[in-house]
């Protein structure tokens, strides 16, 4: 992992929010912030002497507020999604397989549709010698990210992962944007072997179990989502 790398839990909404930067006193870089967070990730800021210069969502969160607008408010950062987001507010929309580089690290963007229709996931190249994905909702740990709602799509979600994820080396660290059972990393391998939603799963399984999870929405949903179009911040006030 790059030299600074944290993860921060949001506790309302189980959220994962990933801190990286290539050294104290350099640039950073930050995944998936929440909103009653930017205190905390100010104060990161301030006493590991980061300047942040990226804050990226995975995809638009139906169950929290993001904090990219906060952050590019308070910091100048530049605020990034992929490129199917209709959120205008993002300064930049990254197609698959750009690079996003700051501070010696390179994440290289992967449109990983299925949860959502914008969701991707970010891939560590280089700043570590190990290997890390950030998979937003599409891939959990033991589990995958619901695909019943924001054109969510179980076939797409099942390419995303067998066919994108499940590439990746062996060994690559998998950060999720959520995890409800206390987990907080897991790897490509465990997944692929372990996860019981897609090992020895074939994709017509994986969809008839994906239409029957029969979830409630989340809480939040229609405020975050109509928020998080705006970059987490009251439309109108850009
Ligand atoms: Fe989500």
């Amino acid at each position: 992992m790059p030299m600074i790398f944290r993860q921060f839990f949001e506790s309302v909404s189980s959220t994962y929010t990933y801190l990286l930067a290539g050294a104290q006193g350099g640039e950073a870089l930050i995944i998936d912030p929440v909103k009653e967070c930017l205190d905390q990730y100010l104060q990161a800021f301030a006493e590991l002497d980061l300047k942040l210069v990226h804050a990226l969502d995975t995809h638009v969160h139906a169950d929290h507020v993001t904090a990219l607008g906060d952050l590019r408010d308070r910091t100048g950062c530049t605020t990034i999604m992929g490129s199917p987001a209709q959120v205008e507010c993002v300064s930049r929309k990254v197609g698959d397989g750009e690079k996003i580089v700051v501070g010696g690290i390179t994440l290289r963007a992967m449109a990983t549709p299925g949860h959502t229709a914008e969701s991707f996931s970010f891939a560590l190249e280089s700043g570590s010698d190990q290997r890390a994905v950030f998979t937003g909702d599409v891939l959990l740990i033991r589990s995958t990210g619901r695909t019943d709602f924001q054109q969510g799509d179980a076939h797409r979600s099942w390419d995303s992962i067998v066919n994108r994820l499940f590439r990746l080396p062996d060994e690559t660290l998998v950060y999720p944007a959520h995890d409800y059972r206390g987990w907080t990393v897991s790897s490509i391998r465990e997944e692929r072997r372990y996860n019981p939603r897609l090992a020895g799963k074939t994709e017509e399984e994986y969809v008839a179990i994906m239409e029957h999870l029969d979830l409630p929405n989340p809480k939040l949903m229609d405020v975050a989502v109509t928020a998080n179009l705006a970059c987490g911040q009251p439309s109108g006030s850009h």
